[in-house]
Formats: C-alpha cells, sequence, structure tokens
C-alpha cells in the first residue's frame, strides 16, 4: 500500500516504538463486523441462524460480530434489516451512547447510518431522534438504511449544523458528531482515499470539525451529553480538537476519551470522546404541527382493520402529497428539508390508502393479519421481484424471510402481486 510519506513521519513521530506494529498492520485485510439489529432480533438467536461464519464477538459491541469476505451485505436477512455492516472500531462508540440520556437525541452527521441504527436500537422506539446529513445523496442512502431496520421514531433531515442550531438551542440531551474527517483509518478499507490524504485537509478538517461542535454546543441541554469520533489519528481533528473545544468551551467536562489503532485492537482505528455539558439553559421546541386529514385517517383505519392485528398508538400526520407518517411522540417542528418522519405508513390519493414498504418494515410478523412467511430460498425470488403463490385471502400482506419482513405483496386469487420497491430488490 502506498502510503504518504508525510502520513508515515507523522504516525511514526506519534507512536515511536509502536510505529513498525502499526505499519503492519496495513499488511492484513481490512476488519469487517456486523451489528445486529436489537429490535428485531437477540444476537443469541443471530448467532444460531447466521447463513454465513460469524467470528469472534467484537469486544466493546455485545451486539458485534467478526465476519469474512463473505456476501453478507446481499443475504435475505441482510434486507430483512437483521443487522448492519459496521467497521468494528466504530461500533465502540455505541459504548458511549449508552450511557447517555436518550429522550432527545441528534446525530449530526449521520449517514449512512451506523450510529443512528445503533442509537435507536438502544432506544427501542423511546425518545426522539433526529438524524440528519447535510449531503443530499447520503441523506436518501441513511433514510433507507433507517427503514430496513424498521426505526419508528426516527425523523430523517438534511440541513446544515447552523441551520439546525438556529432551530434547536438548548434543545437536545445528545448529540453525536461522528465527524467528517481526514481518514486516515480508512485507507486499508478505501485505498481511493489515500490521494486525497494531505497535511493540508487534515488542517482543512479540523477547522470544519471546529465549526460543527460549536453547533453541536448550542443545541445541547443542561447536563447533556456529547459524543465526538472520527476515523482518523490526527491529534488535530481528535484529542486536541477536544482540547480546543474544551477551552473554547468551560461549560463542558470531558467524562471519556479513546484512541484504538489497529495494532492494538482489531480494527482500522477511531478514536472518541464523551463530554458533559455542566451549565446552561435547557429549552423546549416548538411541537410538530401534525395535520390531520380526516378521510386519509378513515382510509387508514379501514386497511388497518384487516391488515393489523391492533391499531398503530399516535398522531398521524398526513403531509401534502397523501404521504402518512405515525409521528412519535414528543416530535418537534423541523422546517429543514425532512426525508422521514417517524413511521411511514403510506399514501392516501384522495379516495385509496396504499401502505408503505416502510410500513412493512417496522412490523413484527405476529402485529400482522397477513403474513407470508418465506423459506431463505423462496425469499431470494421474491427480492428479485417474482409473484407468488400463497394460500390467503385477497389483499395487502406482508411477505417476510421466515418471521422477518422483507415488503408488501398484494393477494389476488392466490398469486401475490410482488410490491417490493424495485430500487430496493435484489439485483
Ligand atoms: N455517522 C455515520 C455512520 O456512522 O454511518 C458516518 C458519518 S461520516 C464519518 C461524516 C458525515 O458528515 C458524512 O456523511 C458527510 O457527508 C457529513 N458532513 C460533511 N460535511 C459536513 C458538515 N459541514 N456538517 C455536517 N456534516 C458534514
Amino acid at each position: 500500500m502506498n502510503l504518504p510519506e508525510e502520513f508515515l513521519n507523522r504516525m511514526k513521530e506519534r507512536l515511536g516504538t509502536d510505529f513498525p506494529a502499526f505499519l503492519r498492520s496495513y499488511e492484513t485485510p481490512p476488519c469487517r463486523g456486523l451489528r445486529v439489529n436489537a429490535l428485531k432480533i437477540g444476537a443469541e438467536e443471530f448467532a444460531r441462524r447466521a447463513p454465513f461464519p460469524l467470528g469472534a464477538r467484537i469486544g466493546r459491541e455485545p451486539l458485534g460480530f467478526y465476519v469474512g469476505e463473505e456476501k453478507a451485505g446481499s443475504d435475505p436477512y441482510h434486507f430483512a434489516g437483521l443487522y448492519y455492516l459496521q467497521e468494528p472500531s466504530a461500533m465502540s462508540v455505541n459504548e458511549y451512547a449508552a450511557s447517555c440520556k436518550k429522550a432527545r437525541v441528534l446525530d449530526l452527521c449521520a449517514a449512512p447510518g451506523g450510529k443512528t441504527t445503533s442509537v435507536a436500537a438502544q432506544m427501542n422506539g423511546e425518545g426522539i431522534l433526529i438524524s440528519n446529513e447535510i449531503d443530499g445523496g447520503r441523506a436518501k442512502i441513511l433514510s433507507q438504511n433507517v427503514e430496513r431496520m424498521g426505526i419508528k421514531n426516527c425523523a430523517v433531515v438534511s440541513a446544515t449544523p447552523a441551520q439546525l442550531a438556529a432551530r434547536f438551542p438548548a434543545y437536545f440531551d445528545t448529540v453525536l458528531v461522528d465527524a467528517p474527517c481526514s481518514g486516515e483509518g480508512m485507507f486499508k478499507k478505501e485505498p481511493a482515499a489515500i490521494p486525497h490524504w494531505s497535511p493540508q485537509n487534515v488542517k482543512f478538517c479540523a477547522a470544519r470539525q471546529r465549526e460543527i461542535l460549536g453547533y453541536a454546543a448550542e443545541m445541547l441541554c443542561a447536563g447533556g451529553s456529547l459524543i465526538y469520533s472520527t476515523c482518523t489519528f490526527a491529534e488535530e481533528e481528535d484529542e486536541t480538537q477536544i482540547e480546543e473545544f474544551l477551552k473554547a468551551h468551560p461549560e463542558f467536562e470531558r467524562i471519556s476519551a479513546h484512541k484504538s489503532y489497529p495494532h492494538e485492537e482489531k480494527g482500522e482505528g477511531h478514536f472518541r470522546a464523551l463530554l458533559c455539558k455542566t451549565k446552561g439553559e435547557t429549552r423546549t421546541a416548538k411541537p410538530y404541527p401534525v395535520r390531520r386529514n380526516a378521510q386519509a385517517n378513515r382510509a387508514f383505519s379501514a386497511f388497518a382493520e384487516s391488515f393489523l392485528n391492533s391499531p398503530p398508538v399516535g398522531e398521524i400526520t398526513t403531509l401534502a402529497d397523501g404521504r402518512m407518517y405515525l409521528t412519535p411522540a414528543g416530535m418537534p417542528a423541523l422546517d429543514v428539508r425532512t426525508l422521514r418522519l417517524g413511521t411511514e405508513l403510506g399514501e392516501f390519493d384522495g379516495k385509496v390508502f396504499k401502505p408503505a414498504h416502510a410500513l412493512a418494515m417496522s412490523l413484527k410478523s405476529g402485529d400482522c393479519a397477513r403474513f407470508v412467511s418465506l423459506s431463505r430460498e423462496a425469499s431470494e425470488r421474491y427480492l428479485r421481484g417474482e409473484t407468488l403463490e400463497a394460500k390467503i385471502p385477497d389483499g395487502w400482506c406482508v411477505v417476510g424471510v421466515e418471521e422477518f419482513p422483507l415488503g408488501l405483496g398484494k393477494c389476488v386469487g392466490g398469486t401475490v402481486k410482488n410490491h417490493c420497491p424495485k430500487a430496493l430488490r435484489k439485483r
């Protein structure tokens, strides 16, 4: 691997006698991991059913396993959201999230969703999670991952940190800043990033992180937790960044900080810090302006009566374009580009209610009156867009791999038409 000379010199200076071991870590393939989605299945149960070999448990993450090169990303269980593929060192941030109060959480730099999906599993549907991604294209991927993992209490938005800080001063209990960084820990996984590394880029990243952290600080309430992480080793972006932040923000104190290197822990390396805002205000925000549409609600209720075993609890909001969401209790007004708001129920076109893929993904098999359970083999065919045969009454149904939803179908005379969105099918 052709690593920049200046990068190697910096690492040599930093690591001293450990430098040869660090260098040797580049001789092994990148570490891969998966984190079981506790919203859908427990770690032990997943390990029992895993269709590919699982490696050892990942030390700091009770839901994490090392995995090999297998195609874990194209398995039906992946489509069903039973796990999220995540670099093992990056999972260590979840330990900090576990210790935080999680009534109102903001993930400020959230795509593609590793931290968001982990925090959401810890929240288990309680409280409010706002997951933000500044880049519109990446925000879509984040939104798809939130959907796949069946998360119900999350709004996915795409805004700048400044826009959010103007709307949510002193509001959040926890803010995660998994910052855009110079990515020194990603060189093995993404060698294409290597030519973009330079000392100037490290400086640029550090300045951008300082700005993002400043906005994160404004959005935390008194007693709130700030979780900061990077996948780089540069001190300017890690230890020094935190020291300077604490000098500029005396209302914060450091609770913990840790850097992992690939020659010390099995993973590509990460930096994380947990800070607490000890003083300051705590403010509320305007509540989400629920848009009630009696006609749409009636159409949904009629659908839900035969489709769900019990009606969903909560406020339904119907957007101007007809999309209907179950709004999580306590959701604030967002006033920024919003891609997803709680559970997407479906769409009302003025006459008929059509359920959304997200609704199917948020259900457990027992929640649904019409569930078509497929073998792993048959589910591959569903994921490729094929129609199915099933002995169920006509109408909408949820199709799943074993008891785990994969998407929707619509049955007419024993034939189930495939309603898995084309963009989410297996190619
Ligand atoms: N937390 C994510 C996860 O666990 O999957 C990874 C986040 S990645 C390290 C950093 C993210 O910050 C990128 O998606 C990037 O688009 C976003 N970003 C870039 N510039 C930003 C800025 N000025 N403010 C906020 N986010 C930014």
